[in-house]
């Protein structure tokens, strides 16, 4: 992927304490990165730390380990002297944390006799976060989140339609309009490859509830988009303007739709008729290990889009109320319909999105395709459907695959 280079940063040393000449196992730590890291670097049949001998070489310098681990501190926070943390009656303003309280902030782990000597030679000194420009300047994924905070702010309590006019805020040092937050995460998702294709052919479900004394047909028109003037809002669409909900498998529509039973609904079943380009939320790659220094910027982009899937698939409440809180995925879903291209100059049809009720199911919404209503027919056809019925927990529960 092209996330652009970035150059290491804030390599920290460590003293003279180090134990040079011992050696690691990768067994002895527990991240993948690093196993990998220290079985390229064998050159000791002992480790120290496990006490593991073999005929071969099984251990790296330990040097080799302290150096990444100085790397991804050196990354994440910095001297509180040496990058300006003012003092106040003699004490930091903000409390360093200990070399310890870091390498936990960072996720490293490992077994007790190797943190001892790891903690011995870094010594006893302050840890503040940061980010390349000194204390207070955060990573590239603190900063996103942050602009994506007010971006959610902005289109629920200030401006809703006309938020693109609104020009950078001098106050926010990331500079981010919330109209190029947007672009940014189109940018990103291209970068990722997260833009996929629905084959032709490839099965969607769609769930609607039969109320007692409903007795519509089960028939596309029926199980399809409703017209323009019953179109309620929900998550990714504002009301009036009907986008097509649909899900990956039977038991995630079924999971999506119904309520407390007993519950009825019909059940339609639909096949892609024309290949679909979806922004694909579901399976963001595996975010890369902080000590992985060539896939920092990657790293930084994934974590920002973990935390902003769960955001805008954060569950909401089954009510008839329009609720502000759909508003910023609805104005990005109308993004990724009428303005966001790949570098191809090709938009998207929909957007897949992980189910926040049915562990491991997948949804996808069609935006409104040129035609309206009708037009959603060109994009999936109508296979057939099933009426469902549910007298009680068990039988709901069987259907969506929680009991067998
Ligand atoms: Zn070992």
């Amino acid at each position: 992927m092209e996330l652009g280079k970035q150059e290491a940063v804030g390599t920290e040393e460590y003293g003279d304490s180090a134990p040079q000449d011992h050696h690691v196992c990768p067994d002895c730590v527990a991240d993948g990165f690093l196993k990998t890291l220290l079985s390229q670097n064998l050159v000791s049949r002992t480790c120290n730390y496990c006490g593991r001998h073999a005929d071969t070489p099984i251990a790296a310098p330990v040097s080799v380990l302290l150096d990444s681990l100085a790397g991804a501190l050196g990354y994440s926070f910095c001297d509180p002297l040496s990058g300006g943390v003012p003092c106040n009656e003699g004490d930091f303003v903000l409390r360093p944390l200990s070399t310890e309280e870091a390498l936990d902030e960072i996720g490293f782990s490992c077994s007790d006799h190797l943190r001892e000597d790891v903690l011995e030679a870094f010594g006893d000194r302050g840890w503040v976060p940061a980010h390349e420009e000194g204390w207070l300047s955060s990573s590239p994924s603190r900063s996103w989140g942050h602009a994506w905070q007010r971006f959610v702010h902005t289109v629920k309590h200030e401006v809703r339609f006309f938020f693109s006019t609104l020009v950078v805020d001098q106050d926010q040092p990331e500079g981010f309009v919330p109209a190029e937050l947007l672009a940014t995460i189109g940018r990103l998702a291209c970068e990722l490859g997260l833009v996929r294709e629905l084959p032709v052919g490839s099965r969607l479900f769609r769930v609607r509830n039969r109320e007692d004394g409903d007795n519509w047909k089960l028939c596309a028109e029926e199980l399809g988009v409703p017209p323009s003037e019953k179109v309620r809002a929900r998550r990714m669409n504002p009301s009036g303007i009907g986008y097509l909900y649909l899900a990956h498998e039977r038991e995630t529509a079924l999971a999506e739709v119904l309520g407390r039973p007993p519950c009825q609904a019909g059940l339609g079943c639909f096949e892609v008729a024309f290949p679909l380009r979806v922004l694909d939320l579901g399976r963001l790659p595996e975010v890369p290990s902080v000590f992985d220094v060539d896939h920092r910027l990657e790293r930084e982009v994934i974590l920002f889009l973990e935390e902003f899937v769960a955001e805008v698939c954060r569950p909401v409440a089954r009510d008839r109320q329009e609720h502000v809180d759909y508003v910023p995925s609805q104005v990005v879903s109308e993004y990724f319909a009428k303005v966001f291209r790949t570098p191809k100059g090709e938009g998207v049809d929909g957007i897949a999105y992980p189910s926040t009720v049915r562990k491991g199911g997948m949804n996808v919404v069609l935006f409104p395709p040129p035609g309206g209503r009708g037009g959603f027919e060109r994009l999936v056809s109508f296979v057939k459907a099933e009426n469902v019925d549910f007298a009680d927990w068990r039988s709901l529960f069987q259907a969506i695959g929680v009991v067998s």
